[in-house]
């Protein structure tokens, strides 16, 4: 099938519109544009007919080549793309019925059991090549500070990817024991800082160490968060995975989106305007609210940061918003008749946690519980719709939230087994200066 882009270079801009045009492989080495902006595509490429018409025939492969084609353009040819994405996918994204009507898309059967998974496999393969390319004349150190999901993702991602330093910073205390050990018992190419401090304190230091000259003199950074558009992108996937298994049931689409810094939702909607049918999308929040609060009013006043048991959520600023919003002219009108956004405290997403186990004997981590909760509320005015909310992580590396409500697990999931044994490796930091000394002298 012939896609409608190919043989071309897809551009991007900085939202800031102040740097230079780039194209795939650039956006993906700088991560962020010079003037701070985030990377997006010059067009919205637009997917033939004859692709949703055809979709539940094509593989996950079939799909992925035919979705990311334009966006990588020529930077990666053909086989190489096809290479990727078949490692990339290597495992199921199995949609499972939990109600009449309401289905669960689980994300976590991946490596690191998070939906980040995807995007940081495909990042990471994508530098690789990129890397490979310029004959492993260009180093890059991917610099990330976690508040427990991304540094597993992105430590197994780019696990042993020549040419390629990862270095995660999280905070002391405050990541779940298998999310720590996710992030810290690899060695080889990824460091772990652990810092005596708030996942806004990592977040500080990585922000302070991209506008250092000193550091960025001499190394190339750059960022593994879904600001990188080989992070974001890909996980417009996980929607067409579920449209080509949800078609034949004829009904309107809806999706609930588990949202933090609206890198997964934003994903999915660029699935929209590239053409595949969808009725709405409700970004589901915790009580972090600065979205639904927005789309109420039209302001933007993003307050302190509330901590949360879905804490892969607790964000109160999202970066990819911008992008949300520029994938519909900026207008908030436009865009309220595809988005909703609701907001859930922690009784109510333990409750639902309880309430499902109960009836269905299902068992849902807390951020899969949010979206839930968003997607019942909304089906409740529009009971034609089939609505899919996004199980986002695998409730095992959420135990203190979910053990209390469904009692202990027996039985691990094999990603974790021998995790737990091996030993964690990290560097103790309290500030800057340790973390740039390390930066400036490995
Ligand atoms: C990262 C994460 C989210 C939020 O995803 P965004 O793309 O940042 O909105 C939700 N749930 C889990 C389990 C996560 O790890």
């Amino acid at each position: 099938m012939k896609t409608a882009h190919a043989d071309t270079y897809m551009k991007y801009y900085s939202l800031n519109k102040k740097a230079p045009i780039v194209t795939f492989d650039e956006a993906v080495i700088r991560g962020i544009a010079p003037d701070k902006g985030l990377y997006f595509p010059e067009e919205i490429p637009q997917l033939p007919a004859s692709f949703w018409d055809t979709i539940e025939n094509l593989s996950k492969e079939e799909i992925a080549c035919i979705a990311m084609k334009p966006f990588v353009g020529d930077t990666i040819d053909d086989a190489s793309l096809r290479a990727i994405v078949t490692d990339v996918l290597s495992f199921d994204f199995p949609i499972v019925e939990i109600e009449e009507q309401v289905a669960t898309l689980e994300l976590f059967h991946g490596p690191t059991m998070a939906f980040k998974d995807v995007g940081a496999r495909f990042m990471a393969r994508c530098l690789g090549h990129f890397l490979q390319q310029r004959n492993q004349t260009v180093e890059v150190t991917v610099l990330v500070a976690t508040s427990g999901d991304t540094g597993g993702a992105v430590a197994r991602g780019f696990y042993k990817v020549p040419g390629i330093k990862v270095v995660i910073l999280y905070p002391s205390g405050k990541v779940s024991d298998i999310q720590e050990k996710q992030l810290t018992t690899l060695g080889e190419n990824i460091t772990a800082f652990e810092v005596d401090g708030t996942f806004d304190d990592c977040q500080a230091m990585v922000k302070r160490a991209f506008l250092d000259e000193d550091i960025t003199d001499r190394r190339q950074l750059t960022s593994a968060n879904s600001i990188n558009v080989a992070r974001w992108l890909p996980q417009m996937l996980y929607y067409l995975f579920a449209y080509k298994a949800l078609k034949k049931k004829g009904k309107p689409l809806v999706f609930s989106v588990p949202s933090g810094n609206f890198g997964n939702i934003c994903a999915g909607m660029m699935a929209y305007r590239m053409g595949m049918p969808v009725q709405q999308f409700i970004a589901s929040v915790n009580s972090n609210t600065t979205i639904p609060r927005f789309m109420q009013s039209g302001v933007y006043a993003p307050t302190k940061t509330v901590p949360t048991i879905s804490n892969a959520m607790d964000v109160s600023d999202p970066s990819n918003f911008v992008r949300v919003l520029r994938l519909f002219e900026n207008d908030l009108g436009t865009l309220s008749r595809k988005l909703t956004s609701r907001s859930y405290c922690d009784n109510a997403t333990r409750a639902t946690i309880r309430e499902l186990y109960k009836k269905y004997e299902y068992i849902v981590d807390p951020h899969g519980a949010v979206g839930y909760l968003g997607l019942k509320d909304y089906l409740k005015d529009h009971p034609d719709a089939y609505g899919v909310f996004l199980e986002t992580a695998h409730p095992v590396k959420f135990l203190p939230a979910v053990t209390p409500i469904v009692g202990t697990y027996t039985e691990l999931p094999e990603q974790v087994k021998d995790l737990m044994s091996k030993e964690k490796v990290a560097i103790q930091i309290r500030d800057y200066n340790a973390l740039k000394k390390y930066l400036i002298d490995t």
